[in-house]
């Protein structure tokens, strides 16, 4: 990422003027969920800028809250910053620095900096004040330091409810920033931890663990979103006051929002846990093993973030463009091919019976190397339902009663019957095709105006294909927006269809993730969790158009 930005300038000047002589940054991750391509960013930043300076870059599991983590979402984590290309230096655990932390804290109230506090989560909420009000100092705050030595040990030692006692940094009720109106810095907490077990029930609170691990590890530049500047002042309190020896700094730079894109561990773990999706990696989830599995390559995601910048700003990036990305990576590399998602079968009444052909068939018209494949073709094929009509509009050249089209990489068929159930649905065509017009003859006698894709019927294999909308309705998200409705009313029921169809015989090997693009439907995947030799499913990555520009 060479591009400049004002985090990279700073880190320049911090190198060039001698105040740093090299970068350390990290990425924090709590593992309370699976990452999300908000988090892609925070990764492509934090790895990308250290690079470039050739600095070192740690993975941090920001794992203070007992209650919401898990090893799952660790191994989770691990595996997707890979899959992006990225490989940390170290890897730590914060919950590795309880003792260190403990013992800081036991520092500030030697200095007369932390107390131990009786009030109530409700009560301290209450005497914090507002912005345009002060605070009221704790009944608690002028306890001697003896005293708040012997109550945080209790605390530590499990003498306490959970709740019933919390320490808090010593800083100003009256500040005009909030966070420095002495913030809690410990709880009680009886749970047991995925990594320290039952050793501790008393935990750190966020903004206090936070910038001692950055400390401890050495980090110069410490990269968050921009809803922590406010902490800022607090970040930097706690790393003097605690008197560590490598002073981090702290650097905002604004989240990254995508339309129709829900972008919170919170929300995307309620849809997982109310079964709305089948699971952190649904393809239709923002999050990485999502489009992992609904077909995004690790670079398309890269080449997409870099190019929504670094700034302080976080309006949202259309969605679009996300999908402009895959489908630029997607462009040369995957195979065409064709598949058909709703058959309409069609036979060829002059074409001899029991007899079938090969026919030649380009891997990728714009890359050439992908060399030719045979598919084979004989008297009954399937087409797709919506390239037949009956009574077509002005217009439409696809396949109607007495017109002519040309079957891709075939012949030139006409349309003279059209079969029926009772009911009166459309469930066969009968064509005559003329054997002049074969594709790659150089046929030049007439010429149709439509394309149709098809499968030879009787060598075609039944494949699924999945077929995705967005997850949420954003737009009348916006619209309707209020307190009573919340981001489960504007589920799009029509985010997900399901339809089975056929693919072309030489697609009977595709492995989960094998990537193509199937004529006219678009760039799609091989799932992973749900297809199987037999049966192939494939998720629709992208379709072939958008209307999205890049303005370079
Ligand atoms: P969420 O709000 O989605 O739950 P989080 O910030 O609580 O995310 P963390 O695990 O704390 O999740 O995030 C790890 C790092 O990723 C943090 O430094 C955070 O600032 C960054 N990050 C999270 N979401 C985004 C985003 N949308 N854009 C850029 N960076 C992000
Ligand atoms: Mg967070």
């Amino acid at each position: 990422m060479e591009q400049s930005n004002f985090i990279r300038t700073i880190i320049k000047e911090d190198l060039e003027n001698g105040k740093r002589d090299t970068v350390v940054t990290r990425f924090p991750p709590e593992p309370n969920g699976y990452l999300h391509i908000g988090h892609a960013k925070s990764i492509i930043i934090n790895f990308g800028l250290a690079d470039d300076f050739n600095g070192q870059t740690n993975l941090r599991f920001d794992d203070t809250n007992p209650l919401k983590e898990d090893q799952e979402y660790v191994d989770a984590i691990k595996e997707d910053v890979k899959w992006l290309g990225y490989d940390w230096e170290e890897l730590h655990y914060a919950s590795n620095y309880f003792d260190e932390m403990y013992n800081r804290a036991v520092l500030l109230i030697k200095k007369g900096k932390a107390y131990v506090d009786d009030l109530n989560q409700d009560e301290i909420r209450e005497y914090r004040g507002t912005l345009t009000e002060p605070g009221k100092e704790s009944p608690y705050r002028n306890r001697s330091i003896e005293e708040n030595l012997d109550l945080f040990e209790k605390m530590k030692n499990g003498e306490y409810e959970n709740g019933q006692k919390v320490l808090r940094a010593k800083i100003d009720m009256s500040s005009p920033n909030l966070n420095l109106r002495d913030p809690v810095i410990y709880r009680i907490s009886h749970a047991t931890h995925h990594n320290t077990g039952d050793t501790w029930c008393i935990y750190p609170m966020y903004a206090f663990a936070h910038p001692l691990e950055d400390a401890i590890e050495g980090v110069t530049h410490s990269l968050c979103t921009t809803e922590f500047e406010d902490q800022r002042p607090l970040y930097n309190w706690i790393v003097a006051e605690c008197e560590m020896e490598n002073q981090p700094q702290q650097i905002e730079f604004g989240r990254l929002n995508i339309t129709n894109t829900v972008m919170s561990k919170r929300k995307l773990k309620q849809l997982v846990d109310e079964g709305i999706v089948d699971g952190w990696d649904d393809p239709r989830m923002p999050t990485i093993s999502g489009l992992r599995r609904k077909g995004y390559t690790a670079s398309a995601i890269r080449e997409f973030v870099q190019e929504t910048g670094v700034s302080k700003g976080s309006g949202a990036v259309d969605e679009m463009m996300l999908e402009h990305y895959v489908r630029e990576d997607l462009k040369l590399s995957a195979p065409r091919t064709m598949g058909i998602l709703k058959p309409l079968k069609v036979v060829i009444t002059n074409y001899p019976e029991g007899e079938s052909e090969w026919l030649e068939a380009e891997n990728n018209p714009e890359n050439e190397e992908m060399g030719t494949r045979q598919i084979p073709f004989s008297r009954e094929i399937y087409i797709e339902q919506e390239d037949f009509m009956e009574n077509p509009p002005k217009k439409y050249f696809r396949l109607f009663p007495g017109n002519e089209v040309r079957l891709k990489h075939a012949y030139f068929i006409k349309c003279n019957d059209v079969i029926k159930d009772e009911d009166g649905n459309v469930v066969e065509l009968h064509c005559t095709y003329d054997v002049e017009t074969k594709s790659g003859t150089g046929f030049t006698g007439r010429k149709v105006k439509g394309t149709l894709h098809w499968v030879d019927a009787k060598s075609a294999i039944p494949a699924e294909f999945r077929l995705y909308e967005p997850l949420v309705l954003d737009e009348q998200m916006k619209e309707e927006a209020s307190e009573d409705k919340d981001f489960l009313d504007y589920i799009n029921p029509n985010s997900l269809e399901v339809v089975q169809g056929f693919i072309e015989p030489n697609l009977k090997d595709v492995q989960p993730q094998d990537k193509f693009q199937f004529f006219r439907h678009g760039y799609f995947n091989v799932d992973s969790k749900y297809s199987t030799p037999e049966k192939p499913v494939f998720n629709r990555i992208v379709s072939l158009k958008s209307s999205f520009k890049l303005n370079k």
